[in-house]
């Protein structure tokens, strides 16, 4: 930690004989005043070049496609957060999913769960197939079903957990015990979860990619991705890509995700809190079919949610008894403290429909198998007053 020099001179002093906490990290990490005038935050480099006194004279700032300074703040800052040497900031998730795929050649597979978020799903089927890159969707409850689908073209695996919408558990140590066995690259889209829920490389991932849009930016606002990760010759080719590709974020929005992460740790308790609070007032609601949310002490493999998870978050999906589509736009166009909207993880509550929203990208035949049904909702509990939020389901379900 802090080889990097990650915190001002006096936390530096402190973070090399204490582990610092999360909420200290989030709030202090990657950034220092800024030396011209001692100005507590950041500022935003609005600026597209850096001038130089001779010719390569410049002090790693040549050109803001490649480095930004408040960009490079926010880099550490994540890196940090998620346990890792490197932060790349990328100028939406699928920007950084992009990358890492990129990492690969035609003629290589990757195995991957079959409950992706609907963008990943597109991407891979509809962007990377092209360029001849083989994709294994499978049921990744049981981690040892990966094995099946290791051949010597196998270079990667994808893993989402917890998944988009169903809330399945995969076993990240059980996922990095073979990745590590065959010499494949493991990449965790962390999302859902958010650093503060999980570290995907404390259990053995090589490369943790986050939609920054959701928790981490965390008020609606923006639009980011990220890539943290501690093995340096990947991190020079993704750096490489990174550059190269372009799809890097600007300073505006670096600042705006800045300002958000210093309060990640006390939205994510009460995302947490109100999440239980929903989820145990639908469990027992007459109308409600299947639940997910790992949580429950019966919810498939909550087992290894508790071991690599520090609590269930905010994300529950449902469906209605009977199935039907009618009954469930009925219920997310009666929400009022709700807002029926794509994306996740901002302050306020959301409530999507999976089947012809954000998973409408996957054929009807494949979403069926994986659970996503006409009738299933999907919730991102806000920080509402809780009561507020229950009154709002109650009235809506009614
Ligand atoms: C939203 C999301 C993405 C895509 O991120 P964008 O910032 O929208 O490009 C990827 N994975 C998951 C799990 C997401 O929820």
């Amino acid at each position: 930690m802090n080889k990097n020099f990650t915190f001002t001179d006096k936390l530096k002093t402190m973070a090399d004989t204490k582990k610092l906490g999360f909420g200290t990290k989030a709030i202090h990490a990657g950034q220092e005043p800024d030396p011209t005038t001692g100005a507590i935050m950041t500022p935003i480099f609005q600026t597209s070049t850096y001038t130089q006194a001779s010719p390569g004279s410049h002090k790693g700032y040549a050109y803001a496609r490649g480095k930004n300074p408040t960009r490079t703040a926010l880099e550490k800052c994540l890196a940090e957060l998620e346990g890792a040497k490197y932060g790349l900031c990328f100028s939406s998730g699928m920007g950084a999913t992009d990358a890492v795929m990129k990492l690969l050649r035609p003629g290589d597979e990757v195995i991957t769960g079959d409950d992706l978020y609907g963008g990943s799903f597109r991407m891979f089927t509809k962007v990377f197939a092209n360029f001849g890159i083989k994709y294994h969707f499978i049921d990744m409850k049981d981690a040892n079903n990966i094995k099946k689908y290791v051949n010597e073209k196998t270079k990667m695996i994808w893993v989402e957990t917890p998944t988009n919408p169903t809330m399945q558990i995969i076993d990240m140590d059980a996922c990095a015990k073979i990745a590590k066995e065959h010499k494949l690259i493991l990449a965790v889209d962390n999302t859902f979860a958010s650093p503060y829920l999980q570290n995907p490389l404390k259990h053995g991932a090589d490369i943790v990619m986050h939609s920054v849009t959701k928790y981490l930016g965390g008020h609606s606002d923006v639009i980011m991705g990220a890539l943290c990760l501690s093995n340096e010759e990947l991190y020079t080719q993704l750096a490489f890509i990174h550059n190269s590709c372009g799809a890097t974020p600007g300073p505006m929005d670096s600042f705006l995700v800045l300002r958000g992460l210093k309060t990640l740790h006390i939205r994510m308790e009460r995302h947490c809190f109100n999440g239980r609070k929903v989820a145990e007032f639908l469990k027992t609601h007459p109308k409600i079919d299947k639940l997910y949310w790992p949580g429950f002490p019966d919810s498939p493999n909550h087992d290894i949610a508790k071991r690599q998870m520090r609590d269930f978050g905010g994300m529950i999906s449902f469906s209605i008894k009977g199935g039907s589509q009618e009954e469930a736009f009925r219920i997310a166009s009666k929400v009022k403290v709700f807002s029926l909207a794509e994306s996740l993880g901002g302050v306020e509550s959301l409530i999507n429909h999976p089947a012809s929203m954000t998973h409408a990208s996957i054929p009807k035949e494949d979403r069926d198998k994986a659970g996503v049904v006409e009738s299933l909702l999907r919730l991102s509990v806000g920080i509402e007053d809780i009561d507020d939020l229950i009154e709002d389901l109650k009235q809506a379900l009614s």
